[in-house]
């Protein structure tokens, strides 16, 4: 089975098609839109010589990729390709779970203003519905892992009619990443996920924490959006929401311009006054830089408050779970947050932590009272899996995939899509 896997970012495109467990084709394409842009791309694992040419949208992006996955001999018609899955942002209130495109995907008028700079993510489902339409879409939300929260953690106490008119709460983000090395976690472990109590850190450019306990995300330190939480490589993450306005007067600063100094010019980036790379971070607090000395302390500190917040709401914590770029390769982060967590029986093993750099490893010392586990993170697999399990319980079967065909072109006819209400904000990732 040939599954597309599509990630639309505000100005860029990656894919990865996959055939079974293997990438058969991978690919991005950065800075769409603007004069240059460039094309990097991957046929059964060998590198293909980078493309620089003028892509002015996404819709051509998605031709472009498709053109070169024939040209490349990986398939020889765009219909040969079984089903397609859309990495989709924010899934609102509705989505629980991975969906398959149809118009209460499409036309998911809260998700899509409550996250107005992923529309990207439905210029990718449009531009594939229109050149696949009889192949089955599936959106797989990165918000949907979390809908399991109850309400006491996913509440903010504001009034309440910000919950119930402008669905104003805590949604979380990185959920396919947290669901993957919750669930792998558990095969390493040789137990249950249903009997596990466990802690995913998922630290990269964006970074997220989350409390699963027996499978289901009960908390995670994103929020509305992705600026919430731990410090992060240029956001803030939690501050005192009242230094917004202050921040505004004493600078004179519009909204735009405060969300923007918070998502682009804070955290790790902020504090060093360096670099949102933390590479370069670290290798100045070496060189007793004190910036970065402290960057690094406040970074620990944030994520070791909320690791011993969620080991106290999960009643006891089996394994803790690094992932993502900085989960996966930095030993020394790792264990400048580890060090402050001996008061809840975490212990690492230095040799091991060291040795575990992109790889599947434990990292605890034989006497830890908490494991601690380092998976690499695969967000673009478990999309595939994901949309291999949706159109498996819709039992996709020839006559359902006709009627989704009609359903689709029907829309795609007839429907309008809804004006996007939300302000523009600025750009943030996840
Ligand atoms: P994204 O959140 O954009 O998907 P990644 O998960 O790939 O990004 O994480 C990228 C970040 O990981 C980089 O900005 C860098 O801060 C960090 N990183 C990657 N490798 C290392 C390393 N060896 N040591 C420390 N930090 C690293």
């Amino acid at each position: 089975m040939l599954v597309l896997v599509v990630n639309c970012g505000s100005s860029s495109l990656k894919y990865t098609l996959f055939q079974g467990e293997i990438e058969r084709g991978t690919g991005l394409m950065e800075k769409l839109g603007g004069p240059v842009s460039t094309f990097t791309r991957l046929v059964d694992g060998a590198g293909k010589d980078p493309l620089s040419l003028a892509v002015p949208n996404h819709e051509q992006a998605i031709r472009l990729m498709m053109d070169w996955l024939i040209r490349d001999g990986v398939i020889r018609e765009a219909r040969e390709i079984n089903a397609v899955g859309h990495r989709v942002a924010h899934g609102g209130p509705e989505f629980t779970d991975a969906a398959l495109v149809e118009a209460r995907v499409r036309n998911n008028r809260i998700a899509r203003e409550l996250a107005p700079l992923h529309q990207a993510n439905y210029e990718g489902i449009e531009a594939c519905v229109k050149m696949m339409p009889a192949t089955p879409q599936v959106a797989v939300f990165d918000t949907a892992f979390h809908q399991t929260m109850p309400p006491r953690a996913y509440t903010y106490a504001l009034p309440y009619r910000f919950l119930t008119e402008h669905k104003i709460r805590k949604y979380g983000f990185h959920g396919t990443s947290h669901k993957y090395v919750a669930g792998r976690g558990a095969q390493l472990l040789g137990r249950p996920l249903r009997k596990l109590n466990l802690i995913t850190l998922h630290l990269g450019n964006g970074s997220s924490l989350t409390a699963v306990r027996h499978g289901r995300s009960i908390d995670t330190s994103m929020g509305l959006t992705p600026l919430a939480g731990v410090v992060m490589g240029s956001r803030c993450g939690d501050i005192d929401p009242a230094i917004v306005p202050y921040i505004m007067e004493r600078e004179n600063l519009d909204a735009g311009q405060v969300e923007r100094l918070m998502n682009q010019e804070s955290g790790i980036l902020g504090l060093s006054g360096i670099s949102n790379d933390l590479r370069e971070v670290i290798k100045q607090a070496k060189g007793y830089n004190p910036r970065a000395r402290l960057a690094l302390e406040v970074l620990a500190y944030s994520i070791q408050k909320y690791i011993g917040a969620y080991h106290a709401i999960l009643g006891g914590t089996d394994a803790l779970i690094f992932t993502a770029g900085i989960g996966e390769k930095s030993p020394k982060m790792r264990k400048i947050i580890c060090a402050g967590l001996a008061g809840i029986g975490v212990q690492l093993d230095p040799a091991k932590n060291r040795k575990a750099v992109a790889c599947e490893m434990f990292i605890h010392d034989k006497n830890s009272r908490i494991k601690v586990a380092v998976i690499p993170t695969r967000e673009d697999y478990m999309i595939a899996r994901e949309t291999k399990r949706i159109l498996k319980s819709r039992q996709c079967t020839k006559p359902a995939v006709g009627m989704y065909k009609k359903k689709l072109t029907n829309e795609l006819t007839h429907g309008k899509l809804p004006a996007n209400k939300g302000k523009p904000r600025n750009a943030i990732q996840i």
